[in-house]
């Protein structure tokens, strides 16, 4: 059984946090420390510790997880200008909290990440 991280506290709102989204299956809310003008962290509600805990079973939840962040994304008005989205896994990524996490990044010019 994996350990809950403080994204299940920000889940069942027991800490504080701007939750711009919730439903039975998902949570966002905006990042502590922005990396960009709009940072919306987009989380399964069920802990999954990283990439490599999803099972064949959680392709409709990780479908959703894309599904809200594009929805997101036009609330928030960055839908035409753009946006990226990130998955960080384990060390060499940089993931600091074990519970699966997509990152939406935008509201400014992010530059090429690759290529
Ligand atoms: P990672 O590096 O694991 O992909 O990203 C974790 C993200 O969670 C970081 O961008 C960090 O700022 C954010 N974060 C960590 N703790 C909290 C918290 O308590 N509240 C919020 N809103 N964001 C958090």
């Amino acid at each position: 059984m994996a350990e809950e991280t403080i994204f299940s506290k920000i889940i069942r709102r027991e800490i504080p946090s701007d939750i711009v989204f919730q439903d039975d299956k998902v949570t966002a809310f905006r990042d502590i420390s922005p990396q960009a003008p709009i940072h919306i962290l987009i989380i399964p509600n069920k802990l999954i510790p990283t990439i490599n805990h999803i099972e064949e079973s959680d392709e409709a939840l990780l479908g959703h997880m894309v599904v809200v962040a594009a929805k997101i994304a036009k609330q928030e008005g960055i839908d035409e200008s753009g946006y990226r989205l990130i998955m960080n896994c384990n060390k060499d990524a940089g993931q600091e909290v074990f519970h699966i996490h997509m990152h939406l990044l935008g509201g400014k010019n992010l530059g090429r990440l690759i290529g």
